[in-house]
């Protein structure tokens, strides 16, 4: 399709949409998709994340948040183009982004549309994305300091330790955890002008990945946010395409000094917090160092990451003579070289159990997918991250069961059929009739757990260097190894836990205790009946109560609605 014709289409539509939306019209603003279409909004018309697919809902919200002044977008790589989505073959469409303003909150958006033809040959929308972007009169400031303090009487340090007294003396947000998803909300706070106090356990940031074992995504796609084409551009002198984990975490204590985060290292939650509804404040007892601080926030983010590590108990785990332990303590393997190790989870030395089957997908098709982005180097990430939201996640499921899994495993076909032949067991289904959603429900449903992004070893199960055990349930250890229901055994000098990790709801007991646990919906991740992540980075069902979780490109995305959302908060709007 010509480009006139993509610009024609999408103007047209367009324009048609704003008059419906400025006449507050739900029905005809329906009108306005196929009869299968998707609609989701992130803040516009609610304080929440809301995907909503048929015609049935939207009408006041419409009327009364007054989207207007829809504006094409003709300047960015999300200018109309043509629209290809895997599992949608041969059909031809037009994608593309609008500002609008909204008049209750007085705020700016953002939309992108995915238009096709509906049988009478009208275009549609197929899927409309409309974001809060800014507060009008709040924006993110984006200016760095510059370094020059003209008529000012302090010094920068003077500045910023002024700054983080305040901030310690009475911190509006409580972020407890200074991983990247609390890192990255305090940063967002601070460009809002909002107090944000970060408390982190371990003695320094990025400690969480200096005690992993890897790391396994390229720099492009673990930018925090105002930091993100700039750092890029450096990052390709200095760091490899896949970045080792140090260097991360390095990056991550870099990032924190700065966006001059006020952050407490060695801290943490001494007794359980108490929520008072009349003050709307939390009482927080926090050990910070060796002495204890009461605090009184009016918001508490637990940004504490994965659950616990998930250890199941076994008959006579005690006895075993060799090394136990979970995969998350495991740092480097050179001291077992040589020693029967078995994976319980998958040289000749190394056996894994697979008690069910794994999601496995190769780097290199991830690279071909996820990782390929279809802009031109240079692009402001966060044109990507625009893109990528603005598919409603059940709408994405479906596409992978249309088709997107499917091409998925052609990538990997080799890699699936060695691994099966060998005895592996392979599963594309998060649950059982979940649909072959594969990759992508898996992290939307389990935050990836029971996947294996291969980076050699598959090939070593293959080559028989990693043996596998399968199918079997473990009845119980003795001191040299394991012995399974069906009575076999398997020896070992040393046994790794790969057995997943609790659920974030179980770290959240261990903070918050159960009164306010019992209160809270059941799950923080996984999807609610319509494609959104529970209670992540929206309302937890608790006042006060928030959770930051998920990649780096959920946090640098998403940090940005949790920061609106306690603005609006604290402005009293929401
Ligand atoms: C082994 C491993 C590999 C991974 N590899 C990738 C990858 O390659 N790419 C990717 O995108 N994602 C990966 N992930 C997933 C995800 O991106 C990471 O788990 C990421 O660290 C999540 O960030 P976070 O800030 O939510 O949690 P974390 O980085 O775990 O940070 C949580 C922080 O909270 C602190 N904390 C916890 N409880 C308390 C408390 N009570 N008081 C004070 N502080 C507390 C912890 O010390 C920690 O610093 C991986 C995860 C694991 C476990």
């Amino acid at each position: 399709m010509a480009s006139e014709d993509l610009y024609a289409i999408a103007a047209d539509w367009l324009k048609s949409l704003e008059v419906a939306s400025s006449a507050g019209d739900a029905t005809s603003f329906v009108s306005h998709f196929v009869s299968d279409g998707w609609f989701r909004d992130l803040l516009c018309f609610s304080w929440n994340f809301r995907t909503l697919s048929g015609v049935a809902d939207g009408k006041s919200r419409l009327e009364h948040s007054g989207l207007r002044d829809f504006k094409l977008d003709d300047h960015t790589v999300n200018a109309p183009s043509p629209l290809i989505l895997p599992g949608l073959q041969g059909i031809e469409g037009v994608q593309g982004a609008f500002t609008f303003t909204i008049t209750k909150p007085a705020a700016l958006g953002r939309g992108f549309f995915r238009l096709i033809q509906d049988g009478d040959g009208k275009w549609k929308a197929l899927t409309l994305f409309t974001n809060m972007q800014d507060l009008v009169g709040h924006e993110e400031s984006s200016a760095d300091q510059h370094g020059l303090y003209e008529g000012r009487k302090m010094t920068w340090e003077e500045d910023v330790d002024a700054k983080f007294r305040a901030i310690e003396a009475d911190p509006t947000v409580l972020i407890v955890g200074g991983g990247q998803a609390g890192l990255t909300s305090a940063a967002r706070l601070r460009r809002l002008g909002i107090r944000a106090l970060v408390i982190e356990k371990n003695p320094r940031v990025g400690d969480s990945w200096r005690q992993r074992y890897c790391f396994t995504v390229p720099i492009r796609m673990c930018l925090p946010p105002f930091k993100g084409t700039m750092y890029l551009s450096n990052a390709r002198t200095t760091f490899p395409k896949y970045i080792p984990k140090g260097k991360l975490a390095n990056f991550l204590d870099s990032y924190a000094a700065d966006q001059e985060l006020c952050i407490w290292l060695s801290s943490s939650i001494a007794s359980t917090p108490v929520y008072d509804s009349s003050s709307a404040r939390w009482t927080v007892e926090v050990q910070h160092g060796d002495r204890k601080v009461f605090l009184n926030p009016k918001h508490l983010v637990l940004a504490t990451g994965y659950g616990s590590p998930r250890i199941p108990t076994w008959n006579g785990m005690d006895e075993f003579q060799g090394a136990l332990y979970h995969s998350d303590f495991h740092k480097n393997a050179e001291q077992f070289r040589g020693k029967r190790v078995v994976v319980v989870g998958a040289d000749e030395k190394v056996t894994m159990v697979q008690r069910s089957a794994t999601c496995v997908i190769s780097s290199s098709a991830i690279e071909q997918t996820y990782f390929k982005s279809p802009f031109p180097d240079g692009t402001p990430i966060e044109e990507l991250d625009f893109r990528n939201n603005s598919m409603p996640v059940a709408f994405l499921l479906q596409l992978a069961i249309s088709g997107g899994t499917q091409h998925m495993k052609m990538l990997d076909k080799e890699l699936h059929e060695a691994l099966r032949k060998v005895g592996f067991n392979l599963t594309w289904e998060p649950s059982p009739g979940s649909g072959e959603v594969g990759l992508v429900g898996f992290l939307f449903s389990r935050l990836n757990s029971g996947t294996m992004l291969d980076v050699g070893c598959g090939k070593l199960i293959v080559e028989g260097r990693v043996k596998i055990k399968q199918g079997q349930d473990i009845s119980h250890f003795d001191k040299d190894g394991i012995t399974f229901k069906d009575g076999s055994k398997l020896s070992a000098d040393v046994i790794v836990l790969a057995t997943g990790n609790e659920s974030i709801m179980n770290t959240t007991r261990a903070v918050l205790g159960n009164e306010i646990t019992e209160q809270l919906p059941p799950k923080v991740w996984g999807l609610d009946s319509e494609g959104e992540l529970n209670q992540t980075y929206r309302p937890s069902g608790h006042p006060g109560l928030w959770f930051a979780a998920g990649s780096f490109e959920f946090s640098r995305f998403f940090s940005k609605h949790l920061g609106l959302q306690i603005l609006a908060r604290e402005l009293g709007i929401a």
